[in-house]
């Protein structure tokens, strides 16, 4: 056969090639939304690789973005990847001094920036960083420009606009790293992630499958996932890789937005943490406003609420459940969108290409893999082997421990049952803050549930409810607890209930542990 590298630059080859006016649109805020098509946009990606290429990028060279979910950034992601050289994804919600470290690991010295970030970016700049220049996405927004007279700035349109000549794409070996993201860090320090491209490539045949992802050249996909956060979960790479209707928030993520793009762009399938949706069921209830043509959302990243799969199904949407981290790139498991009645804990099945192994606290492997409880070890080739800047490998005889716990049942379906990073010590028993939190949020009452262990003198810690009603919820604390009669152990009921009106999100949009535990764990 011929030596055909897997390089995901082929991706957008293929949908400029078979599907060249394909849409993809952006949210450009004000109700107005701009729009380009695949053949335009990978126009548009090889000026980025030449302008690359002109200041002197090239194989192994990395080129941070610090960008909204926008044509121009996917336009950057293949600009770069393309060129063989690393795209680092920065989020621009945290904060300037773990930008500046993370950049400080990388050593990007190109920085391609949102220009309503540029404050942001000023910031993380003043505290010393390789970058030597900033291409601008010129979203017609110019606050805080960057002042900075060892820079230079300028925008993507002008350097692209110069560019002259032609780069060849996918010159290279298909074990080439093409990205670079950090951790979403709920839990412990990020850590950073370098992606291959035969990594992405075969990650993207694997979503592509009609019991994971299953997406159509005839779909419309709204990408809640933030290109910063794990690949956008590789729909960049899939949804050109079968020539779909790519639709892109912007820097928005309001209900307003969100159904104003689903009506317009006629989206089918929505994707993105299960928070994001809260705000569109929302604005749905106030406005009286319908999505018909919204068949299915796909979640992950966190534990699905059960109130909020119930809202939404209720509207006649689909909500398929997944499980995913950084590391693998990110899909682990996915509930095929088919399957009948299945509880929003359980997130599915792995597709071919990754593998599933439940262990004890040692690393050892069970002896029933069914039906017990365990800790996840996964492998396959879009699994990572070592964090960025480390000589070892994270693995152990080829298999990455995920941190979860999780339960697998006679016919294959993954359940995450906690995280052991987030596990409660009383009394030296362990009790697991995510069965507390699955039964207390099923309650129709409730929007958010958050279970954390607070320092206690004599049991070490104690478990505290931290909780997000619904808007004109009345129920008691003693009556939220009573549900857990019953379905927990007695000392795993939580020795208070603390009442928030807003539930604290981390960078990626998931309930922020770290924060919840520096605030009320003492
Ligand atoms: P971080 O580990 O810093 O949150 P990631 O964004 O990579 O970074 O998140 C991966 C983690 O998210 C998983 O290890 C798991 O704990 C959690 N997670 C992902 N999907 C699910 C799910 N379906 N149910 C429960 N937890 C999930």
């Amino acid at each position: 056969m011929q030596p055909y590298s897997l390089t995901v630059d082929k991706f957008l080859d293929h949908a400029a090639k078979w599907h060249p006016r394909s849409q993809v649109v952006t949210a450009t805020g004000a109700g107005e939304s701009s729009r380009t098509d695949y053949l335009a946009l990978r126009a548009q990606a090889k000026r980025v690789s030449v302008a690359l290429a002109e200041r002197g990028t090239g194989l192994g060279d990395i080129v941070a973005t610090l960008a909204w979910n926008t044509h121009e950034h996917l336009e950057s992601w293949y600009g770069i990847m393309g060129l063989g050289a690393i795209c680092h994804t920065l989020n621009p919600r945290l904060l300037p001094t773990q930008l500046a470290a993370m950049l400080g690991r990388s050593g990007a010295r190109i920085l391609i920036l949102s220009a309503d970030l540029q404050s942001l970016a000023s910031e993380v700049l003043a505290r010393g960083t390789a970058i030597e220049e900033v291409l601008l996405i010129d979203e017609g927004l110019s606050a805080g420009r960057i002042a900075d007279d060892a820079l230079k700035v300028g925008t993507l349109v002008d350097a692209t606009r110069e560019a002259a000549g032609e780069v060849e794409w996918g010159r290279f070996d298909e074990d080439a790293p093409c990205g670079l993201c950090f951790t979403s860090g709920t839990t412990g320090a990020p850590k950073g992630v370098t992606y291959t491209h035969r990594g992405n490539y075969l990650h993207t045949l694997r979503q592509l499958q009609a019991d994971v992802a299953g997406l159509t050249g005839e779909d419309a996909i709204l990408t809640m996932v933030p290109m910063f956060h794990a690949n956008a979960w590789g729909l960049p790479f899939s949804v050109p890789a079968v020539g779909g209707k790519l639709v892109l928030p912007g820097r928005h993520a309001d209900g307003a937005t969100l159904a104003r793009l689903i009506v317009e762009e006629q989206v089918t399938l929505g994707v993105g943490v299960p928070t994001v949706w809260l705000g569109l069921m929302d604005h749905l209830d106030q406005t009286g406003e319908d999505l018909p043509s919204l068949r299915r959302i796909m979640v992950g990243g966190a534990a699905m609420s059960p109130s909020l799969m119930e809202r939404i199904e209720r509207r006649g949407i689909r909500v398929q459940t997944t499980w995913g981290m950084t590391e693998i790139s990110p899909l682990g498991t996915a509930m095929p969108p088919a399957a009948g009645a299945r509880p929003p804990s359980a997130s599915g099945r792995p597709a071919i290409g990754i593998d599933l192994m439940l262990a004890d606290a040692s690393g050892t492997a069970l002896d029933q893999q069914r039906g017990a409880e365990g800790h996840l070890w996964v492998r396959g080739p879009s699994v990572v082997e070592r964090y960025l800047g480390q000589a070892e490998p994270v693995t152990r005889d080829g298999w990455f421990d995920t941190g979860d716990l999780a339960r697998i049942d006679e016919s294959g379906i993954l359940t995450i049952t906690g995280r052991a990073k987030d596990l409660i010590k009383s009394g030296g028993e362990w009790i697991n803050p995510a069965e507390i939190e699955a039964i207390i949020g099923a309650h129709p009452d409730v929007s958010q549930a958050a279970v954390i262990g607070r320092e206690h003198a004599k049991w070490g810690e104690r478990p505290v409810l931290l909780v997000e009603l619904r808007d004109g919820a009345e129920i008691g604390d003693e009556a939220l607890l009573d549900t857990l009669e019953g379905k927990v152990a007695n000392w795993w009921r939580p020795d208070s209930v603390l009442r928030l009106a807003n539930m604290p999100l981390a960078a990626t949009g998931k309930i922020d542990k770290l924060r919840l535990r520096s605030e009320y764990g003492r």
